[in-house]
């Protein structure tokens, strides 16, 4: 388990460096974590959230969303990602994915908000493996999925 979440936290960091090619900054106006869409988090990068969060109240809000398969997170019960602190991501270094692509790539050309930076460059999407790496990504969680159930309750920390 802690090579896999080693090995995906440098997948991230490869993937934060492979879109760095767009020269194009996030304006962090925190408009796309609380406009209605749906984010999907797999349950191994669950794992990675839940050990750095220790936060079983906020996990539980998290995976109330989900299941633990795919966590609705934007348009859920209130209105916004549990994470998000202010205008800012709480998990930053840990957000998922499709939170890290997102401004990049566009979802069929009309998901971004009005005010977000990355209107009007982003590159149009219509499936997930049009998403850069996602492949890598891919194998990488399945992996996990292979390996153990995700968020079993009883290895779960007590809140706070
Ligand atoms: S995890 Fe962070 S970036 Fe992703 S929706 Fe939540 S607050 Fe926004
Ligand atoms: S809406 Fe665009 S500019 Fe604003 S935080 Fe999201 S990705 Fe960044």
């Amino acid at each position: 388990m802690d090579l896999l979440l080693k090995k995906l936290n440098c997948f991230y960091e490869k993937l934060d460096l492979h879109l760095q090619s767009s020269k194009r900054d996030c304006g962090v106006c925190g408009e796309c974590c609380k406009v209605t869409s749906v984010l999907r988090v797999y349950p191994l990068e669950m794992e990675n959230i839940r050990r750095l969060v220790k936060n079983g109240v906020k996990m539980k809000r998290f995976r109330d969303f989900t299941g633990n398969q795919v966590v609705d997170i934007w348009g859920g019960p209130s209105g916004h990602c549990p994470f998000q602190e202010g205008d800012l991501c709480g998990i930053y270094a840990f957000r998922p994915y499709q939170c890290r692509v997102y401004g990049h790539f566009d979802y069929q050309g009309r998901s971004l908000p009005g005010r977000c930076v990355y209107r009007g460059h982003a590159t149009r999407y219509t499936r997930r493996e049009e998403l850069p790496l996602y492949d890598e990504f891919n194998r990488l969680t399945k992996g996990y999925g292979e390996a153990a159930q995700p968020d079993d309750p009883n290895t779960n920390p007590p809140p706070g």
